[in-house]
């Protein structure tokens, strides 16, 4: 964990390249200041209109980094109810999508991606079905989010890292949490950020250790080992038990609310049975009360797999209401409007099969 006050960025990030950068042509380290209060207090991204450099140093920045600070920019864009899918293209070619919601409540929230494709392999999953292409760099998460609020003047309430790729499987999550958080750059509240996994074990027990007030959504999408191997292969390495122990434990130690992602597919994991068995492994918890289920329809709209299908409005009612009256709580999630779905895995993946590759892989 860097417990380091700016300026001594992360190392490999693009803050530590400018450190070194400037040290090296020795200017003094305040630079490095100007520049983090420009781009993170006033949103320039530009090396041109960071006016408080001397016109020499903003030439030289250009001329090493680029025009632009951002490890991103935007190529395309989509709308739909309450949202909007943007396409971001990295500088070596990768292609990658955020969801930016505005919802009528004013509420404002960003999900962002982690990886280039994914190598997880979830079976109904658009991300899962291209493979890993690369992890991001921390620059390049963080910078979903400095777009919007950098150039886009936005106001982002929260973060979810439910976008394309298995967030905590990624290294770079963890710089790029160090950089969201920190006060002199994105200065965002850890209770406002979500982290949502599969159950990448090793990932969950570090970012519950250094991260404690970031909130964590496990995707459970069933209670029986075998049917939920079918649907997350990563089951057969961390299976669900080990996941919610890390989070039982967390629960105790933190007093934070968790999440359970439930993906309600038709005919296959939607049953009663199903319900009562999913109760009871949350009850047996120790604290029960700060475990939260969040029920997501699947959307065959954007899904990959032809098998799996939607369920009827009234078997996600009555799931709702099997897990209540075991003593659960649960609600069907608030989601992202028309086609633009952004569930964990639901966001489409087709921009990847046509991004130039091989993507070299930064370092
Ligand atoms: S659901 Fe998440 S972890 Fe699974 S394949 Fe898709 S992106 Fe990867």
């Amino acid at each position: 964990m860097y417990v380091h006050v700016f300026p001594n960025p992360p190392p490999r990030t693009r803050y530590a390249a400018l450190q070194e950068f400037l040290a090296t042509a020795g200017h003094p380290a305040y630079r490095l200041r100007q520049i983090l209060r420009a781009v993170h207090e006033r949103g320039s991204t530009e090396f041109a209109d960071l006016s408080e450099l001397p016109k020499p140093l903003r030439e030289a920045l250009l001329e090493e980094f680029g025009p632009s600070v951002l490890a991103l920019r935007p190529i395309a864009s989509e709308h739909g109810e309450q949202v909007e899918k943007v396409l971001f293209e990295s500088r070596q070619g990768a292609r990658i999508e955020t969801v930016f919601a505005r919802y009528r409540t004013g509420w404002t929230s960003l999900c962002i991606s982690t990886q280039v494709g994914c190598g997880l392999g979830c079976t109904f999953c658009a991300t899962g079905a291209v493979g890993l292409l690369r992890n991001l760099t921390a620059d390049e998460i963080c910078d979903q989010v400095l777009y919007f609020r950098g150039p886009r003047q936005e106001e982002v309430d929260s973060i979810a890292f439910m976008g394309m790729g298995e967030a905590l499987a990624n290294p770079h999550t963890f710089p790029a949490l160090e950089m969201l958080t920190h006060k002199e750059l994105h200065g965002l509240s850890p209770r406002r950020i979500t982290v949502s996994t599969v159950g990448f074990a090793p990932g969950m027990r570090r970012l519950v250790d250094e991260h404690p007030q970031v909130n964590v959504t496990l995707s459970v999408h069933s209670p029986y080992d075998e049917e939920r191997r079918s649907l997350i292969p990563l089951q057969q390495r961390f299976p669900l038990a080990d996941c919610l122990e890390i989070l039982d434990t967390h629960v105790a130690r933190a007093r934070r609310k968790v999440y359970l992602a439930y993906l309600l597919i038709d005919e296959l994991n939607d049953t009663e049975d199903h319900a009562r068995a999913l109760a009871e492994l949350v009850t047996q918890l120790r604290r029960p009360g700060l475990f939260h289920v969040s029920v997501i329809p699947y959307n065959d709209a954007v899904g990959v797999n032809p098998a799996y299908r939607r369920p009827p409005p009234a078997r996600v009612r009555s799931f709702i209401a099997a897990l209540r009256s075991s003593g659960v709580h649960a609600t069907r999630r608030q989601q992202f409007g028309g086609n633009v779905d952004a569930a964990c895995g639901q966001l489409h993946a087709r921009y990847l099969s046509t991004a130039p590759s091989p993507q070299a892989a930064p370092p």
